[in-house]
C-alpha cells in the first residue's frame, strides 16, 4: 500500500498545532504496518533547513514560477518537499505574514500544493505512484478535486478534517485562478455561502472522508458544530468515519523524554516530582510540592474556552492551586493572563509564545491539564496529559469526550477514572470540575495516584488507529493496480490548477455566515490558525 500524505505541516519539520503531530506520526505507524508513506509538504525555510541531502525528483513549469520536487528524509519520514520559492520561501508562519495577517495568496500557495499532489497521484514521481492520496485539511482540499478532473487512472483519495473551523474560504473571483470550472460552483459542489470552500472541496470530491474522533464525526453532522458544512458531511455519511488520533510514543513518553529534567514511569513517579519543582521554578511559582499545579498548553483562541478558565481562576487560587499557562494567540486573552500572573505572584505563571521544549516540561511537571474547549476535533494535549500522569480536566466534546473517563463515583468504584469531564462548557461546570480535582488532591492523594496510574496505562498510541486507516485504504476500490477512471469525472486535461498564479484578491469571509459555532467564534471561518 503506497500512500501520499499531503499537508501543510509535519512535525518535527514545521508545526503550528496538532495537524503537524498527526502528519509526523501517522505515516510512521502506517509504515510499521507495512504501508509505504511519503509526505508532500511545502518547502518552507524551516523544512529546507531540516531536510538534509535531498535529491531532485521532479521539475514543473507553473505560471507563477518553476517548482521542483525534492525527496529527502527527516526523523524517519520520507518527505517530498515542494520547492516553489515564490510561494513558500517566506518569513513568518506557514499561513501568516510576520505581522500576523494571512498571506493574501494562501489559496494559490495551497492550490499549487494540491495540484502537485494530484499530479503525483496520477503520474507518479520518480517511478513511485501512490495507491492513495491522503489529503489533510483545507490546504490540501483541492487535491481530491484535481484528481477528479483527471482523465487517466489515478490514486484513490481520502480527506481528513482536522478542524471544521478553518475552511479555506476564497472569493468566487478566484475560480479561474484555481483552475475550477464554474460548473463546480454549486451547492452540492464547492459553493459555501457565496464563496468557495477548499475544505468543502475535500469533503465533496474525495472517495472517503474522515475526521479525528468518533464524537467529532457525530458533532459535525449537526448545525451546532458543522459550521455550515453539516449538510455536506451528512451527504457523505456512508463514506465518513471518525478515527481517533494517537500520540507519537517516541516523542511523548515520560520514560524516555529528553526534554524534561527527570524521566519517570507509573511505578516510580519520583521524577515527576523533580519535574514539578523545575516547572514551578521556570514559571516563577512558589516551589511547593503540596500545591496542585494546573497547566494549559494551547493556542489562545475562542475554540479553546480559555476565557472561561479566567472566570474560574480566583477559586483555583483560593483553594490552593497554581496555574502555568503556555500559549499564544488572542491579544486580549494574552493580556488577561499576563495580568493574572502579575496579580498572583508565585501562584500564576504565564509564558506567551510557542515553545516545544517548555510544553514537555509543563506536561511532565504539572499535576493536571485544563482543556475547556467549546469544540475539540480530537485534542492532543489531553492525550499527552494521560501519558504523563497529568490528569486532564476537559469539556465533554469531540475527542476530549472520547479519551478521558470522568472520575465520578461509579468510575472510582470500578477504578477506571482517568480525569475530570464537565458539561456544559461554562464557568460553573468548569469550576465544579476544578473543585473536585482539588478536593481529591488534598483529601484523597491515594485516589489521585490511582487515577494517574490509570491515565498512564491508557492506549493512546497510534497502533489501533493506524490499522483503521489501513483498513480504510484497503476498502477503496481499485487500490493497488491503479484506480479506474472515475465515471463521473468531467473531461479536463490537467490534474493541476490551470493558472496557479497572480491571485486577484485576498481571502475573504463568506457573504453570509451560518448560525453555528463559526459565528459564535466571532471570527470568519478562515481566520486564525491555518490561515485562510
Ligand atoms: P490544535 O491543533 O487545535 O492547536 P491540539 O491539542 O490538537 O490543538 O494540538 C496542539 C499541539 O500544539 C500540541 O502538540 C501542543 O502541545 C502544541 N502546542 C499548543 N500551544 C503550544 C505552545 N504555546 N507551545 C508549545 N506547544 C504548543
Amino acid at each position: 500500500m503506497r500512500v501520499l500524505f499531503v499537508a501543510s505541516e509535519c512535525y518535527p519539520l514545521i508545526k503550528t498545532g496538532g495537524l503537524a503531530d498527526v502528519v509526523g506520526a501517522l505515516p510512521q505507524a502506517l509504515g510499521r504496518l507495512g504501508a509505504e508513506v511519503r509526505v508532500l509538504l511545502p518547502n518552507y525555510p524551516e523544512v529546507a533547513g531540516a531536510l538534509g541531502g535531498t535529491r531532485v525528483v521532479g521539475r514543473f513549469r507553473e505560471r507563477g514560477g518553476d517548482v521542483t520536487l525534492l525527496a529527502g528524509e527527516a526523523s524517519g519520514l520520507d518527505v517530498i518537499a515542494l520547492d516553489a520559492p515564490h510561494l513558500f520561501d517566506r518569513p513568518g508562519s506557514p499561513y501568516h505574514m510576520p505581522d500576523g495577517q494571512d498571506w493574501p495568496d494562501n489559496h494559490v500557495r495551497f492550490a499549487t500544493l494540491s495540484g502537485i499532489a494530484a499530479r503525483i497521484g496520477c503520474e507518479g514521481v520518480a517511478g513511485w505512484r501512490p495507491d492513495v492520496v491522503h489529503a489533510h485539511d483545507w490546504q490540501a482540499g483541492l487535491a481530491p478535486f484535481y484528481i477528479r478532473l483527471a482523465t487517466v487512472p489515478c490514486a484513490r483519495t481520502v480527506f481528513t478534517i482536522h478542524n471544521m473551523a478553518y475552511q479555506g474560504v476564497v472569493p468566487t473571483t478566484e475560480l479561474d485562478t484555481l483552475g475550477i470550472p464554474s460548473r463546480f460552483y454549486t451547492a452540492d459542489g464547492m459553493e459555501y455561502w457565496g464563496a468557495l470552500s477548499l475544505l468543502k472541496s475535500g469533503i465533496v470530491y474525495s472517495d472517503r472522508v474522515t475526521t479525528v474522533s468518533p464524537t467529532y464525526a457525530q458533532e459535525l453532522r449537526t448545525g451546532e458544530f458543522g459550521m455550515g458544512l453539516e449538510g455536506a458531511v451528512s451527504a457523505r455519511a456512508k463514506d465518513f468515519a471518525g478515527i481517533l488520533n494517537g500520540i507519537d510514543d517516541t516523542v511523548w513518553n515520560p520514560r524516555t523524554d529528553r526534554l524534561i529534567p527527570a524521566t519517570y514511569s507509573p511505578r516510580d513517579l519520583s521524577g515527576k516530582a523533580a519535574d514539578k519543582a523545575a516547572l514551578q521554578a521556570a514559571f516563577g511559582l512558589d516551589v511547593d510540592p503540596s500545591r496542585p499545579v494546573f497547566t494549559v498548553i494551547s493556542r489562545l483562541a475562542y475554540q479553546k474556552g480559555l476565557d472561561i478558565l479566567l472566570a474560574v481562576l480566583p477559586e483555583l487560587i483560593e483553594r490552593g492551586g497554581q496555574l502555568v499557562l503556555l500559549g499564544s494567540g488572542d491579544p486580549d486573552l494574552q493580556r488577561a493572563y499576563m495580568d493574572a500572573a502579575a496579580g498572583h505572584p508565585g501562584r500564576v505563571g504565564v509564558r506567551i509564545g510557542y515553545d516545544e521544549s517548555l510544553s514537555h516540561l509543563a506536561q511532565a511537571g504539572a499535576d493536571a491539564i485544563i482543556i475547556p474547549s467549546r469544540f475539540e476535533p480530537c485534542g492532543l494535549t489531553q492525550l499527552y496529559g494521560l501519558r504523563y500522569g497529568t490528569l486532564p480536566i476537559v469539556a465533554r466534546t469531540g475527542g476530549l469526550a472520547d479519551t478521558v473517563i470522568d472520575a465520578n463515583d461509579a468510575a472510582l468504584a470500578r477504578n477506571i477514572g482517568t480525569g475530570f469531564v464537565f458539561y456544559p462548557v461554562n464557568a460553573d461546570r468548569l469550576r465544579f470540575a476544578v473543585e473536585r480535582a482539588i478536593a481529591l488532591w488534598y483529601g484523597a492523594p491515594e485516589v489521585w495516584r490511582r487515577l494517574q496510574v490509570n491515565a498512564m496505562a491508557q492506549p493512546v498510541g497510534w497502533h489501533a488507529s493506524a490499522e483503521r486507516y489501513l483498513d480504510l485504504y484497503r476498502s477503496l476500490p481499485g487500490e493497488g493496480a491503479g484506480a479506474p477512471a472515475q465515471p463521473e469525472a468531467p473531461a479536463e486535461k490537467s490534474a493541476a490548477p490551470k493558472k496557479p498564479a497572480r491571485p486577484r484578491a485576498a481571502t475573504a469571509a463568506p457573504k453570509a455566515k451560518p448560525a453555528t459555532a463559526a459565528r459564535k467564534s466571532r471570527k470568519s471561518p478562515t481566520s486564525g490558525k491555518n490561515g485562510g
